[in-house]
């Protein structure tokens, strides 16, 4: 709004300066206007002495014994000129005005540009929040400082999943020879602030190529069509570069799971918006480099329609980074700033659990402002302390202080617990990954990747991976009491128990029950006899599976103790990590 106002008093101000010198030279002129009769007079009367004919309306002329000219409205009668000459006159033709004529106009001139220049200067500086193509055209503009990896901090795994990706772009026509399909459409999910936007950049860097940025929220509350029109300009923006990386953010404003069973219902600009965005990506053709990426705090909320093979098929996970990473990332962000010295970023990092990428960075600026408002030479730990209150204001859970350490003992015993059942029951399958940082999949992490070259499970497989399911629980309760244990194994429950149904009443695995099918029980309508049965002998063998997975945790509860420290310690461990520790002492089988 303040802009506003100074545009307008310029304006106005400009208008005003104009039109009083247009009076003011109106005005002199007038004084010095002679009449064309007065004019004829004088030449009768033999007063004149010399006249000026130019282009202008006007005739100067200058009457003897005068020092200044007069001016007089210009017949353009040819024959004026030989009637003066005729009465002596000088007569001068000028084709060019006059010199204070060409001085008043350039003046005017001067002063328009000058005018027009500053106000559209003002006027540039804020049109970017009005214009979405202005949008666009400033994220390829920043892409001259060429976000690159070595920026993005941690996310190991994310950078070397998305390693082909820039090799497709820089070579497409290598990849379409192989008859290769390459993921056009990636999807980044996790947290906020975990760096899905600068690996995006990252990626159009490592390519070299234009970088196009669009976020799914500009497009709610658009009129129904100009959305859509918006999505084809800008991948027709992109086909002219040949080469480009589109990243669209907060895909989940277009593209979220559609609620309530009308079909076809919902919002009409939202659909429309998502099928021009589809149509494109599928319109693209082999040999073009263009890859879409999309962003989403959460996976799970999509329209499956978008992740469908030849869409967004390829999910790739930014999580929040574990201990190492954080203090990769406040390396980075604290390069340019005047830290002092004995800042351990190390200890830093270890104290800030649970902060994204975005947070870290904005921890370190707070602490640059604060020492800046204190005229200090450099920034000291007392002003990160000071900021770190600042930062963490607004999320209740992010403290450093002893709240967390109880909360992240008991994840990590429980991810341990997971983690070593794996390794003594069925040490075939793959452990990539065990960490305590939580993340969008549910509280704490744990991934285990089960060989997919299997087209059968053997009943023992099927009994281990139950195990696996239950340790977690069974970790916490062996470590904090029966009266600790807590809600975090819900989820492990859920699967534990769909895993034994399907074991009891799908592949007659179990004794008692025999070999029956639920679903034609079911069919027979004997649900009385199926749930009682089926209840039974489920609380039977889970109860003997949770005997046996606690005995054996029991056995090993030294290395159970040497996992959850060292998770504690650098918060997530890769395979090699944990088969590192695993080799220290003798498991117990
Ligand atoms: P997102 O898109 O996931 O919400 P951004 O990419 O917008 O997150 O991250 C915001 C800022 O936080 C980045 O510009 C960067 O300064 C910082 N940041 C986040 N993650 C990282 C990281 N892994 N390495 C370095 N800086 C990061
Ligand atoms: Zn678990």
């Amino acid at each position: 709004m303040q802009k506003y106002r100074k545009i307008a008093i310029i304006s106005a101000v400009l208008i005003l300066i104009l039109l009083l010198g247009m009076l003011y030279i109106n005005k002199k002129e007038r004084k010095n206007e002679i009449t064309y009769h007065d004019f004829l007079q004088y030449i009768e009367e033999n007063r004149i002495e010399k006249v000026i004919i130019g282009n202008e309306s006007k005739l100067k002329v200058k009457i003897k014994n005068e020092e200044k000219f007069y001016k007089v409205e210009n017949p353009r009668n040819p024959s004026l000129k030989e009637t003066l000459l005729l009465q002596n006159i000088i007569v001068e033709e000028n084709e060019a005005n006059s010199v204070s004529t060409i001085l008043q106009g350039l003046l005017i001139i001067a002063f328009f540009t000058l005018g027009f220049w500053y106000v559209q200067r003002i006027w540039k500086k804020q049109q970017p929040k009005y214009s979405m193509a202005m949008n666009i055209e400033d994220s390829r503009e920043q892409q001259q400082k060429m976000t690159c990896f070595h920026d993005v901090a941690g996310n190991e795994e994310a950078k070397e999943s998305v390693q082909d990706v820039v090799d497709f772009i820089k070579n497409p026509e290598k990849y379409s020879k192989y008859g290769a399909r390459m993921p056009r459409g990636i999807i980044f999910y996790g947290p906020p602030g975990t760096g899905k936007t600068l690996m995006a950049k990252a990626i159009a860097g490592e390519a070299n190529v234009p970088f196009f940025a669009v976020s799914g929220s500009d497009f709610v509350q658009m009129y129904v069509g100009v959305g859509a029109s918006r999505i084809r300009d800008l991948f027709k923006k992109a086909r002219t570069e040949k080469k480009a990386v589109i990243f669209i953010d907060e895909i989940d404003a277009l593209g979220k799971k559609r609620t309530g069973g009308s079909v076809g219902g919902g919002n009409d600009e939202r659909d429309q918006t998502l099928n021009a965005l589809l149509t494109e990506m599928s319109g693209f053709y082999e040999d073009e480099g263009i890859v879409v990426i999309a962003a989403t705090n959460r996976l799970d909320i999509l329209d499956e329609a978008l992740l469908r093979p030849g869409r967004f098929d390829r999910h790739i996970e930014i999580g929040l980074p574990d201990v190492a990473g954080r203090e990769k990332i406040l390396r980075i962000h604290g390069k340019n700033k005047p830290l002092d010295p004995h800042i351990d970023l190390k200890k830093l990092a270890q104290q800030t659990v649970y902060f994204s990428g975005a947070m870290l960075e904005n921890l370190l600026n707070e602490g640059a402002m604060i020492a800046a408002k204190k005229n200090g030479e450099m920034i000291h730990w007392e002003d990160i302390d000071q900021a770190f209150y600042t930062v963490v204001a607004g999320s209740a859970k992010k403290d450093r202080s002893g709240i967390l350490e109880k909360d992240q003992k008991i994840t990590a015993y429980h991810e341990a617990g997971h983690a070593l059942i794996t390794k003594l029951v069925a040490p075939e399958n793959r452990v990539s990954k065990v960490t305590i940082i939580p993340s969008t999949k549910g509280a704490g992490g744990f991934s285990m990747n089960i060989p997919p070259d299997k087209m059968y499970y053997t009943k023992k497989e099927l009994e281990h991976q139950i195990q696996v399911y239950l340790a977690g629980r069974i970790a916490e309760e062996i470590i904090f009491g029966t009266d600790e244990i807590t809600t975090g194994a819900s989820n492990d429950i859920e699967k534990a128990t769909s895993l034994l149904k399907d074991y009891i009443m799908e592949y007659g695995m179990s004794k008692e029950a025999g070999l029956l099918n639920i679903n034609v029980l079911l069919e027979m309508g004997q649900k009385q006899i199926v749930q009682q049965t089926l209840f039974e002998e489920c609380k039977k063998q889970m109860n003997s599976l949770y005997e046996k997975t606690k005995n054996l945790l029991i056995k090993n509860k030294e290395m159970l103790d040497r996992i959850a420290k060292e998770l504690l310690r650098k918060e997530s461990l890769v395979e090699e990590e944990l088969d590192q520790l695993l080799q220290v002492s003798n498991l117990h089988y």
